[in-house]
């Protein structure tokens, strides 16, 4: 393999890293607290290694109070009972909050997840956003209305909330997948226990905290720290709770299905993804090739949406694998604080094993990296960093071209003609997103049809709305999030069926 000459940030030296950890306590009832056994877990920068956040660290005890006032606050209707106008004034001051606090989120949110500040900044902006359209929500949701049931008949059919929900998040998109679920389930009227990963916690507290000085009732949301067992697990086995809403991986999305299954609860899903772009010989090249560089080095690969498949026409396989290792060479590695920086360090050292297995896997089954393989050095940092990696000569059936790899490593596969692309596309257990690069509209529209997937780019990579719904087919998840069928997921549906008159003729008569 050709030696390359990578676009590498040294450390900064930086004002910002921290010389005290961040503490951060749960949020039960509207209570800061500690554990009862006092017990605390720590986290360090994955790229500085220096203590970022010391946080309390719940067992049994702390999930169980803090699901009995997620129920006790749904049950006395503190907050279901608010009007919808209400509700959404509140969820607008958090979104202020936010925009208030961002540099702060975003410098914790760097800190503990080791993704680049400017990224950061974007994302905390992005997820200020999703707090104000769910306000939008909570004034507009609405049921339906059945006048033509008969002349003595009129149907309402009502949207409820659906009760206490448990949030699980993932430490990829701490602050904006918290944004996906939350804000939607108060503009339902739900209660929320929510547990963010163990390894970012940090951004979750700092949202309690604007969700108390925006004036949220205690015990409508309550925040626990610390690990999938026993937390995470009690909230989706808790017989108190309604519904779970999880991000994560695929084995631990099955794992919460089955726990749900014992009570029936309602879950929804947020999982993996093997997200394909496919590029047909048509297409605007360098836009596409732009678009691949950014679909797999964005948040260093470890994301749901990563598009770690290309699938190329055999006929500009080389061309394209040519230029993206090309700009590859220009992407900005390293600190996390500098403001140049396009990709930080990887979340952890078992993380960075777990991707150099699949690379290590791939080579000696034949592939060959056109670019990268291995760690990166990166000058005066002691974190985790990996280098962008092409890997060339892939087939569909090694794990590296199956399985979620959340690196920044980009399988090339070459296809012959659209069938034989679009069974690449869905010979695969996930489904959450897929692309098409063409300038023939026709070609596109087929594609966006018959991708198994639930969103589908063409000539385009992962934009995303508030507006627009996002989530999985096959085991890449269930439910929906963003749009009108995020909130959708926090509602219940109740059929009222009013005689009109004294109409009805006795069944004894
Ligand atoms: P997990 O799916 O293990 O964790 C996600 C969240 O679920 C965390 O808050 C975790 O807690 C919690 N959790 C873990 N076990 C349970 C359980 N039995 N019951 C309830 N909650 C639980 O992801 P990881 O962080 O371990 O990452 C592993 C792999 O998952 C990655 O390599 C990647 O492939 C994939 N992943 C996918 C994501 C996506 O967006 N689709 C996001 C993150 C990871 P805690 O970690 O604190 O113990």
């Amino acid at each position: 393999m050709t030696k390359f000459d990578l676009n590498l940030i040294a450390a900064q030296n930086s004002p910002k890293l921290p010389t005290e950890p961040f503490v951060a306590r749960h949020l039960i009832d509207g209570r800061w607290c500690d554990s009862q056994d006092g017990a605390v877990f720590e986290r360090h920068s994955p790229a500085h290694g220096v203590l970022v956040t010391r946080a309390a660290k719940a067992g049994e005890a702390e999930t169980e109070q803090a699901i009995a006032a997620a129920r006790k606050a749904f049950d006395d209707g503190r907050w279901s009972d608010v009007s919808g106008k209400d509700r959404a004034t509140l969820l607008l001051k958090v979104a202020d909050l936010i925009d208030e606090n961002r540099e702060r989120i975003a410098l914790l949110e760097t800190l503990e997840n080791g993704k680049p500040i400017t990224q950061a900044e974007a994302e905390i902006e992005g997820a200020a956003d999703l707090w104000r359209y769910a306000a939008a929500l909570a004034r507009t949701m609405h049921g339906d209305s059945h006048n033509s049931l008969g002349k003595d008949m009129l149907g309402v059919v009502l949207k409820e909330p659906i009760g206490v929900a448990s949030i699980i998040t993932p430490w990829n998109f701490p602050f904006l997948i918290v944004s996906q679920k939350l804000p939607f389930a108060l503009a339902a009227g739900c209660t929320a226990v929510v547990k963010p990963s163990e390894l970012t916690p940090a951004t979750t507290v700092i949202l309690g905290e604007l969700l108390v000085e925006a004036g949220l009732p205690a015990g409508v949301v309550n925040i626990v720290l610390g690990y999938g067992v026993p937390v995470g697990a009690m909230m989706t086995t808790h017989s108190q709770v309604d519904m779970v809403s999880f991000t994560g991986s695929t084995a631990v999305g099955k794992a919460i299905t089955a726990s749900c299954a014992q009570t029936l609860k309602k879950v929804s899903l947020e999982l993996g993804g093997k997200n394909p772009q496919v590029i047909f010989p048509d297409a605007d090249i360098d836009s596409a090739i732009d678009a691949i560089v950014f679909g797999i080095y964005f948040n260093a690969g470890e994301c749901c949406n990563s598009g770690s498949r290309i699938i190329v026409h055999q006929d500009i396989a080389e061309e394209v694998t040519k230029k993206v290792v090309e700009l590859s060479t220009k992407v900005p590695f390293g600190d996390p604080l500098h403001p140049d920086t396009k990709v930080g360090a990887i979340i952890s050292p078992e993380h960075q094993e777990k991707i150099h297995g699949y690379v290590q896997s791939a080579i000696d089954a034949g592939a060959q990296a056109s670019i990268g393989g291995g760690a990166l050095e990166i000058e005066g940092l002691p974190g985790q960093f990996y280098g962008p990696t092409v890997l060339s000569g892939v087939t569909s059936d090694m794990p590296v071209a199956r399985e979620e790899v959340f690196g920044p490593v980009l399988s090339v596969i070459k296809f012959r003609t659209l069938e034989e692309a679009i069974a690449l596309v869905n010979n695969i257990e996930y489904g959450l997103s897929a692309g098409v690069w063409s300038e023939n509209v026709h070609t596109c529209l087929e594609f966006a049809r018959r991708a198994k997937a639930g969103t589908v780019w063409t000539n385009t990579w992962m934009d995303g709305f508030a507006e627009m719904p996002f989530g999985g087919f096959k085991e890449s998840g269930a439910g929906r999030e963003l749009g009108h069928y995020g909130l959708e997921e926090y509602l219940e549906v109740k059929t009222v069926q009013m005689r009109i008159g004294r109409t009805r003729s006795p069944w004894v008569q």
